[in-house]
């Protein structure tokens, strides 16, 4: 698939192969000792701010190190542990090991920018999801606006109130809420009115475009004025070239995450950027 090359991260399976049921149930049980042993772990992806070029956040992405098949990445197994319940568990585990991140990075004197992880509408599911992360947040003496979830916009289809009642829970406890791969899925204005979100990003096929279509950057500028106008921040996706970030910029996007401004970084990359206090990024043309 397109949208997966260039990415780094070995896709190991692919939707061509015959045996995916099989496959599935192989990646199930699998997962099940995975959440059981330390085989999951997180990359973290910087959120870089247009203006000032300053590191304002990351983006948690779970991977997997699978004993046999090796790096997995989230495309390999995010539909399995959906399908078959376990994004709850890891769910839980992805929030955990992010708020363990964020406190041992404190005890060391390093302060890192927020960090979104994201959240599958599947785990609004499980009734104890608020709960647990608000637990999670307190335990680990998490500032308020230091954790944020990304939802999609599939999460507001229904739009059911319990949702809702959720979000705002989660928003009254310090969370923040983005909403991710926007303008790919449901988009109802009305939606975006009602939900408390803090920041808006912009699906990377907007941004891929930006450069070729006049008419992808009319849509790109229009969004940022409206989130802007419902008090939001706006962050593009996938931007991978100077032409990109300097457009997006110059549409009203206030924030951007792509390769341009780093791919996803290990713990110790993590740390080598943030240890000294992170150097504004800067356009090489510049
Ligand atoms: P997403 O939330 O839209 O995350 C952005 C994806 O785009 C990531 O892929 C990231 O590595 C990739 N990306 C970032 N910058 C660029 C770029 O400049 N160019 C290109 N081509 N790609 C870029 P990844 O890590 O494979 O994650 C895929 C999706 O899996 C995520 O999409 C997210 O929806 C889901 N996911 C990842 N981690 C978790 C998690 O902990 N829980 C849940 N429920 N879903 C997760
Ligand atoms: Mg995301
Ligand atoms: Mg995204
Ligand atoms: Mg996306």
């Amino acid at each position: 698939e397109a949208k997966s090359a260039g990415r780094n991260c070995f896709c190991f399976f692919s939707p061509h192969m015959n045996h995916i049921a099989q496959m599935n149930a192989g990646i199930e049980s699998d997962l099940r000792d995975a959440l059981n042993s330390d085989q999951l772990f997180l990359e973290y992806q910087p959120i870089v701010d247009t203006t000032s070029g300053n590191y304002v956040g990351l983006e948690a992405l779970v991977r997997w190190n699978h004993p046999v098949r090796g790096r997995l990445c989230p495309s390999d197994f995010i539909n399995v542990a959906n399908d078959s319940g376990l994004i709850g568990r890891m769910g839980t585990w992805v929030i955990e090991a992010v708020c363990k991140q964020i406190a041992l990075f404190a005890e060391e004197g390093i302060e890192l920018p927020h960090i979104a992880v994201n959240v599958s509408p599947k785990q609004f599911q499980y009734s104890a999801m608020c709960s647990e992360m608000l637990n999670l947040v307190s335990k680990y003496a998490i500032p308020r606006g230091k954790l944020a979830i990304e939802i999609t916009e599939e999460l507001l289809i229904d739009n059911s109130q319990k949702v809702h009642e959720q979000l705002a829970t989660l928003r009254a406890g310090g969370i923040q809420i983005s909403i991710d791969d926007f303008g790919t899925g449901y988009s109802s204005l009305q939606y975006l009115r009602d939900l408390p979100a803090t920041r808006l990003k912009i699906d990377q096929t907007f941004v891929s475009r930006i450069e070729t279509s006049s008419a992808d950057r009319a849509i790109i500028t229009t969004i940022a004025h409206l989130a802007h106008a419902l008090n939001m921040r706006v962050v593009a996706e996938g931007v991978e070239t100077e032409a990109q970030f300097t457009l997006l910029r110059t549409s009203g996007c206030d924030e951007v995450q792509g390769y341009l401004l780093g791919r996803p970084l290990s713990v110790h990359d993590l740390y080598n950027l943030f240890k000294d206090g992170a150097e504004p990024f800067t356009l090489a043309a510049q």
